[in-house]
């Protein structure tokens, strides 16, 4: 691949089949989903050797995120262009009409648990919508020790274990490595993750799959090793406004995997840094990014990366506009 300057550039959704998944995410992203069954995940920005995400514009159009990883390293990553061989996070709409199983994910830590070339795999929330039976369970009552964890895997109680929150368009939703979670009930989510598919599943309603007629296999020992019993830092997060002009810019989550703001306004605002890539996800309205003069279209649903090499840009909404913004801490 010959090497071109880099330019915003815009992913396209890859759409996953999923027991638990709905429709909704036709709603929110203008890519058309498959013609039938339910879709749980739109895979909006991931590097993964089975699911890798195509530039949807420009020059580079149809090149994938793996390509670029390896041909535009440093113009794409900047001062984190060795410390990373693949794109390190996994971006996703999810649309949990059933509950998905109540699953933990290992942390970096649990070696031993994680496939080789994989990681932990800390995740976080931001609900686009909710319906009034939607719910979350996010990490353990506190005091849960693991025998009561374990009895009520078996006599499918253990809902009365999980703290529950009633989630509202705009919750962020911390999940650290360790909480034990799970959501549905017609729940809307964007969901940022290490870029990393090592899930355990404790327990899954009785679900049965209609393509394989099985119910999905669970790693009950594999998820009580991850566990963290100790008081949990997951759950819903209280949102930390930073500033108010141009653009309201409030930091939701801050961890040493991702940091993630979201931006709400209609006048124009910086986004993207130089030397460091930002993704960019618009959840409601409509505008553009400007680049060396270039306009470059942006509406809701879209997912963009702006490459350390484009530095930052300006981003002027047509209309009032919630954009998350995506950085990767030091
Ligand atoms: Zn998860």
């Amino acid at each position: 691949m010959k090497q071109i300057p880099l330019y915003p550039l815009r992913f396209d959704p890859i759409y996953q089949y999923r027991l638990w998944g709905g429709r909704r995410l036709a709603d929110l992203l203008s890519a058309p989903l498959p013609d039938d069954g339910p879709i749980g995940e739109a895979w909006v920005l991931g590097d993964r050797g089975d699911h890798s995400s195509q530039v949807a514009n420009g020059p580079l159009k149809g090149r994938t995120i793996r390509e670029l990883m390896e041909v535009y390293q440093k113009p794409l990553m900047g001062k984190w262009a060795s410390c990373f061989r693949r794109f390190p996070l996994l971006l996703k709409f999810l649309d949990a009409e059933e509950m998905l199983s109540v699953q933990v994910h290992p942390s970096d830590a649990h070696r031993d648990l994680i496939p080789a070339g994989d990681t932990g795999k800390t995740e976080a929330w931001v609900v686009i919508d909710a319906q009034k039976d939607s719910l979350i369970y996010a990490g353990l009552k506190s005091g849960t020790t693991e025998l009561e964890l374990r009895e009520s895997i078996v006599d499918g109680t253990i809902a009365d274990h999980l703290a529950l929150i009633t989630p509202e368009p705009g919750d962020g939703v911390f999940i650290p490595a360790g909480t034990v979670h799970s959501l549905g009930g017609g729940v809307v989510v964007f969901e940022v993750q290490q870029n990393s598919d090592v899930t355990f599943r404790l327990y899954d309603w009785g679900h049965v799959d209609p393509k394989s007629g099985q119910p999905r296999t669970l790693h009950v020992e594999q998820a009580l090793a991850c566990i963290d019993f100790a008081e949990s830092a997951g759950g819903l997060v209280a949102p930390h406004v930073e500033t108010s002009s141009p653009v309201e810019r409030e930091r939701l989550f801050d961890c040493e995997h991702f940091r993630l703001y979201r931006l709400l306004g209609q006048a124009p605002f910086p986004v993207g840094a130089a030397n460091e890539p930002h993704v960019l996800i618009c959840i409601a309205g409509a505008g553009r990014i400007e680049h060396n003069k270039l306009p470059y279209s942006v509406g809701k649903g879209d997912v963009w990366i702006l490459p350390a090499e484009a530095g930052e840009c300006v981003f002027r909404p047509s209309e009032e506009i919630t954009l998350l913004e995506i950085e990767i801490p030091g």
